[in-house]
């Protein structure tokens, strides 16, 4: 694996990001010998496109697998959601001021890896964003800013401090009514991580999962061993460009955050669905961070922790935790800055044929 470790200055032509996972030209021969086929199936779920690619020994074991994926993702979802009234995660909500309620393994898990980047991020990431995050979808509706007041009031609501995790007897307590739980930043990463678990519990090793700009990826394709999956980050501003740099990854997470495709434009200024928890703001200096970590639920969600922080910071927390590793790109004064932490992007143009093209542009809920 090379590593591309100098900070880089780029115009402003490379704002944003958006990522392709670039399958090599599969040699049909490898493939036979190792006696396994190429598939690939795409699913709406969480607002987003569920992408899994696998490498089965026929076409009935990879639809039997893909289908209990699918349902596993589906599972989540409704765990999960805040669209969804009846979600698990809502119904927690609704309990908020009240005692401790026992909570399924899933939205556990889920939330406890949320609490521990809250904690190394000193709550650049909060999973108790919610009711700030209500007055900015709103915004975002109406193009009119939330009244100063109410981001206030919503502020008193969140903290992740006010949310209490019991390991031992599996409950979750929020301490304050009108607190609301929201895992949009986290729950992509872990259902793709989940996918990957679905799949290897099926005998089906070699898998990519990609949730729009969230990708889980396994043990490497076939043609690839000693490598890995060819992930490709590319200019968002020109689409049809091709990719410039390529990562190479097996059993990791990788994720791009920022204020690419969500965000409103309200007098001139353009918002992130992205929200500081100490401020109440949405994030409005344009910034595309791209994390890999050996899970994509922590990659998500350090990368959105990472457009909270801002390049400086946000490099101290990549560099703080091990094994991550990160490309921040951020607007200063009409320039785009770049930096990353042990990126291993290489700029090799020989991945010329991606098969796969991962798009960060989500399909939201509508309403949004
Ligand atoms: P995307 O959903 O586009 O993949 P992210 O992973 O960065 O992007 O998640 C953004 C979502 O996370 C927002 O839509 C919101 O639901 C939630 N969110 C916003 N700000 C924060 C924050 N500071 N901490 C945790 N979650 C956040
Ligand atoms: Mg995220």
């Amino acid at each position: 694996m090379k590593l591309f470790r100098s900070s880089t200055v780029c115009s402003l032509a490379m704002v944003g990001f958006c990522i392709f996972a670039a399958a090599q030209c599969l040699s049909a021969l490898k493939e036979q010998k190792q006696g396994l086929r190429r598939f690939e199936f795409t699913e709406p779920y969480m607002g987003t496109m569920f992408k899994i690619v696998l490498y089965a020994s026929d076409e009935s074991s990879a639809l039997e697998a893909s289908r209990v994926a699918f349902n596993r993702i589906a599972g989540l979802d409704h765990i999960m959601s805040d669209y969804q009234p009846s979600s698990e995660l809502m119904r927690l909500s609704e309990l908020a001021g009240g005692p401790p309620t026992r909570i399924s393994d899933d939205l556990y898990g889920v939330m406890s890896a949320g609490q521990e980047i809250a904690q190394k991020s000193d709550g650049a990431f909060d999973i108790t964003i919610g009711p700030v995050v209500r007055l900015w979808r709103r915004a975002r509706r109406q193009h009119e800013l939330p009244e100063s007041a109410r981001l206030a009031q919503a502020l008193e609501l969140v903290g992740h401090q006010k949310l209490r995790l019991d390991a031992k007897a599996r409950t979750a307590q929020l301490l304050k009514p009108g607190m609301l739980l929201d895992l949009g930043g986290i729950a992509k990463g872990y259902a793709a991580d989940e996918t990957l678990r679905v799949l290897k519990g099926y005998g089906i090793d070699r898998a990519l999962v990609a949730a729009g700009g969230d990708i889980a990826v396994g043990e490497p394709p076939p043609d690839m061993e000693g490598n890995g999956w060819t992930i490709a980050v590319a200019s968002l501003d020109s689409p049809a460009q091709r990719p410039n740099r390529y990562v190479s990854l097996h059993n990791a997470g990788i994720s791009t955050s920022g204020d690419l495709e969500q965000h409103v434009e309200i007098n001139g200024t353009r918002y992130s669905h992205i929200v500081d928890p100490k401020s109440g703001r949405a994030i409005t200096g344009r910034v595309s961070v791209t994390v890999i970590a050996p899970d994509d639920t922590t990659a998500d969600a350090l990368a959105t922790a990472v457009c909270v922080l801002g390049l400086e910071r946000g490099l101290k927390l990549i560099q703080s935790i091990p094994e991550t590793r990160a490309l921040i790109c951020q607007a200063k004064n009409s320039e785009l800055q770049c930096s990353d932490w042990h990126f291993p992007a290489t700029r090799d143009q020989s991945h010329d044929s991606p098969i796969v093209r991962m798009e960060q542009v989500s399909q939201r809920f509508p309403g949004l």
